[in-house]
């Protein structure tokens, strides 16, 4: 045989794609070419296989060998594709049989010496395979993570020789680590955080209803420490959600191997210093960066100081909060990325941000100025918003009697959710903070409750647009008192999660 095809994986976002890896091994001056848009890493892959087939003891045609990669229009980049070129040649020059990997993909990095590396995104290259092949051969360091595919089987090697010597039926194959259970991880407790009785209030709403929102306060007084808390109380993720987030974070090299599926929603905080390219994702090179907002999809994003974040980073987060993903345009292709988050923001209340006690030089400008970074279409997607202050002792100590845990809380969100589930099932909208003007205005219109709201109108204390998130807010409110419909209190109490509309700069 002087000619295969075996099958290879490539990811391109976050989403793996299958590829064919096929040799021809022919006459004419020994030599050695790749085609079909490879990148650099692919390009230096010939140097690579060609010493790690050698000083495997196998044995390296002395022919004109070619090697494409299709489909063509896909670029190719990393070195994940070295183990399947190699199979490729030693298939077609009957090293070893072609019919033994019909049914496999393969993926990994090969060492000069013929060890076999682990390699970025090996989790959606798993997904891929599992779709239409249901065999997987790669590193064994990123074994464990591809069981978390189901119907998939993951055979583990750490070397060439050692692939040979299995497919040669010399040794059997290891088996992978089967990972523990799928679970959520306990992080910190919304019972730590003394007195904010309305702003945790405001985050069980937020987790409820899927409403974005902001905490503005002076510095130290918790803003950072209930953001944290955030994702303990939102609703677990389904598996498909998990795996998801799973396969981001392999795409992205941050999933290690000692790994069992994560259900807890993800929460990520940049730096205000971050880069655009760090926050929304891109890069000049095919193997895009994988955002920070993508990392944060299915989970939180919260920036912390929002106002200091650079105003071209602020204004990208417009069409991901509109549409959950981001689109990264380049030369010769466009990649997609999920970025479905919810927003969590912070800020002090102007930019010397004093410590409780110290008193504030900005001037009554700076301090307008420093606000209005948040203000227009980012703010406009922010459904709750909440003035925090120091508690008082008399706060504190009323508080420590009745205080709850994460886990209280996030059973009544839960509940909540499945009200709205059941409320939506018509829908194609999930959660309240989605719901559209129009439904707003025929199928859940606010009955006599909405009177509170058209007199804030007329008072011209809330804007049209605003009387719409109060609304989808009073609707929150219901479903976690349990209400049929909004009441006056359940619309008075979304109100209060408006209070500090127009207050900011005060
Ligand atoms: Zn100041």
């Amino acid at each position: 045989m002087k000619h295969a095809i075996i099958k290879s994986a490539i990811v391109i976002g976050v989403t793996g794609h299958l590829i064919d890896v096929e040799v021809d091994v022919g006459e004419g001056l020994p030599g050695f070419s790749i085609v079909g848009l490879p990148d650099t890493a692919v390009g230096e892959a010939r140097d690579r296989v060609k010493a790690a087939v050698r000083n495997s003891g196998l044995v390296w045609p002395n022919r004109k060998v070619t090697v494409s990669l299709s489909p063509a229009g896909l670029p190719k980049s990393g070195a994940g594709i070295d183990l399947a070129i190699a199979v490729a040649v030693l298939t077609a020059t009957s090293q070893l049989k072609i019919e033994d990997f019909k049914n496999f993909a393969i993926l990994g990095e090969l060492g000069l010496d013929g060890a076999v590396k682990e390699v970025r995104g090996a989790l959606p290259a798993a997904i891929a395979a599992a779709e239409s092949l249901g065999n997987f051969l790669t590193a064994e360091n990123c074994a464990a993570q591809c069981t978390l595919v189901e119907n998939l089987n993951v055979v583990p090697v750490s070397s060439l020789k050692e692939l040979v010597a299995i497919f040669k039926g010399q040794v059997k194959p290891r088996s992978v680590q089967v990972k523990s259970q799928a679970k959520v991880k306990q992080g910190s407790d919304m019972s730590e955080v003394a007195g904010h009785v309305t702003a945790k209030w405001g985050l069980e709403c937020a987790a409820a209803g899927g409403h974005h929102v902001a905490m503005v306060g002076p510095p130290g007084v918790g803003k950072t420490l209930l953001a944290e808390r955030f994702t303990g109380i939102l609703p677990p993720l389904s598996k498909t959600q998990a795996l998801n987030v799973s396969a981001i974070r392999s795409s992205a090299g941050l999933l290690n191997d000692e790994y069992a599926l994560d259900l807890t929603p993800p929460f990520v905080a940049p730096h205000h210093t971050a880069t655009h390219v760090a926050v929304i994702g891109g890069g000049y090179k095919s193997a895009a960066t994988v955002g920070l907002i993508t990392q944060a999809h299915n989970g939180v994003l919260f920036l912390d100081e929002a106002p200091e974040f650079s105003r071209n980073v602020l204004e990208s987060l417009r069409q991901p909060l509109e549409s959950g993903r981001v689109v990264i345009a380049r030369a010769n292709f466009v990649s997609q990325m999920p970025a479905s988050f919810q927003l969590v923001i912070a800020s002090n209340l102007c930019p010397c941000g004093p410590t409780v006690g110290q008193k504030c030089n900005c001037s009554m400008q700076a301090k307008i100025r420093y606000l209005n970074k948040l203000s227009g279409p980012l703010m406009d997607r922010v459904d709750i918003r909440l003035r925090l202050y120091v508690p008082t002792q008399a706060e504190i100590a009323i508080e420590m009697h009745e205080v709850e845990s994460s886990q209280v809380i996030a059973e009544r969100v839960l509940l909540a959710r499945e009200r709205m589930k059941q409320r939506f099932k018509d829908q194609d909208f999930d959660v309240n903070a989605r719901m559209t003007p129009k439904s707003l205005r025929t199928d859940f219109r606010l009955n006599e409750s909405g009177e509170v709201l058209q007199d804030s109108l007329r008072r011209g204390i809330i804007s049209i647009r605003g009387a719409d998130r109060v609304a989808r807010l009073a609707w929150t409110a219901s479903d976690l008192r349990g209400h049929d419909r909004p009441t006056k209190e359940d619309v008075l109490a979304a109100l209060s999660l408006r209070d500090a509309e127009g207050k900011w700069a005060a």
